[in-house]
């Protein structure tokens, strides 16, 4: 169980001198998530679980006056680049510095002029393993240039600055669910937040106290059909939605999904079940968690991945033998967990049965003749903030 490494602080700003020349003016800091439950309810304006993790984006920046933006990333191949304020927009800047400068850019669009900035980027988020490392590079810019510009936003607007960011300039379709994680975390607190109203609330989840570790399963597997996947099951709701005569899928309960399986075709019903049925789940998990606790939570965890495997269809052989494996050697539930078609599951486990479900997990991806997993455990961290 290897978790990632970053850098000091100091060793990212004494790298940050080395670059530019200049000191930065601070080191800020924002992590990656897990999302407990709510897969594919955000952007039908459901509620999503989601906590900080203790693996973080860590960004050093400095102000600069001529409106240019200089951005490097020690992220193997990503270099250094070099953009003004004044020529950005849409398609202007792509691959990985379109998450960087598109906060930036969204920054601008919401009234915020900013002076030009020179950032320094370092992660220990796994990419594209359903952490969201993407939230914690827009959401560690966010916070930097909201100081060091002095646009004061509060946490719930930079959430929406990154989505805009990544919705725009980036060009993904992504809800508010990872931006909010990011932003509004808390030690050993998971985020419910409902994302019709945006309103957030810290839920305790106290792992370590209940002898539990929560392992994360990164399958190292992206499937080629995750992004039109994603497209296609976004366009299933919204028809199911349109067909139910609601304005989205949030406004269905499950004493509606009667009435849904006489007008909706087999498949779109499928899709619908899953997103009501995952809503009351958030809402069931919310419950257990205040009564009972962390080590009760396990069975919505199975049901939650079941639903994804049957219903919405977005599971893959290697996720569904990740969750089999780590249910039948200990682990108290599993699921899925990120957008699909590969990424990661998490498994909640007893202390004492972490070190059989990691070795029953790599065997039978062994076994299997898939690629070696990554195991590593997150605990629900501190959301987004300044370092130095
Ligand atoms: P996920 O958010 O699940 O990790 P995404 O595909 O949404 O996966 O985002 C990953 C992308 O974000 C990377 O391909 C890269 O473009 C960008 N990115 C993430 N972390 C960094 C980093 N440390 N430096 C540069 N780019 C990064
Ligand atoms: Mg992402």
């Amino acid at each position: 169980m290897t978790p990632p490494v970053t850098p000091a602080a100091t060793d990212l700003a004494a790298a940050f001198t080395e670059r530019y020349g200049d000191e930065p003016a601070g080191v800020w800091a924002a992590p990656g998530r897990v999302n407990l439950i709510g897969e594919h309810t955000d952007y039908n304006e459901g509620f999503v679980l989601p906590f900080a993790i203790d693996h973080s984006t860590r960004v050093a920046a400095a102000l600069r006056t001529d409106r240019t933006v200089r951005v490097a990333s020690t992220f193997s191949g990503a270099g250094e680049v070099t953009v003004n304020l004044d020529e950005l927009q849409p398609g202007s800047v792509t691959g990985w510095a379109a998450y960087p400068v598109g906060v930036l850019w969204a920054l601008e669009q919401a009234g915020h002029r900013l002076p030009g900035l020179d950032l320094l980027i370092d992660s220990s988020v796994p990419v594209g393993a359903g952490l969201s490392s993407s939230a914690a590079i827009e959401c560690a810019v966010a916070v930097a240039a909201n100081e060091l510009a002095g646009t004061g936003l509060s946490a719930p607007e930079l959430a929406l600055v990154g989505q805009r960011a990544e919705n725009e300039m980036v060009g993904a379709p992504t809800g508010v669910m990872d931006q909010s994680a990011s932003l509004l975390g808390r030690s050993g607190h998971a985020v419910f937040l409902d994302c019709r109203s945006l309103k957030a609330q810290l839920v305790p989840l106290p792992l370590a106290d209940a002898g539990l570790t929560l392992l994360v399963i990164d399958t190292r597997v992206s499937h080629s059909h995750s992004t039109g996947g994603y497209a296609d099951r976004r366009a299933s709701c919204e028809r199911g939605a349109e067909l139910m005569g609601v304005s989205s899928l949030r406004e269905l309960r499950v004493a509606d999904l009667a009435e849904a399986a006489g007008t909706l075709d087999e498949e779109t019903f499928r899709r619908v079940r899953h997103v009501v049925t995952e809503n009351a789940r958030v809402e069931d998990m919310v419950g257990i968690l205040a009564a009972k606790g962390p080590g009760a939570i396990g069975a919505l965890l199975d049901a939650s991945h079941a639903s994804m495997r049957d219903d919405f269809e977005i599971s893959c052989p290697e996720l569904d033998l990740a969750v089999d494996s780590a249910r039948s050697n200990g682990a108290l539930g599993a699921r899925m967990t990120g957008g699909g078609f590969g990424g990661a599951a998490i498994a909640l486990t007893p202390h004492d049965d972490v070190e059989r479900v990691i070795a029953a997990v790599e065997e039978a991806f062994a076994a299997a003749g898939y690629a070696a997993p990554a195991i590593f455990a997150v605990l629900p961290a501190d959301g987004a903030g300044r370092l130095a």
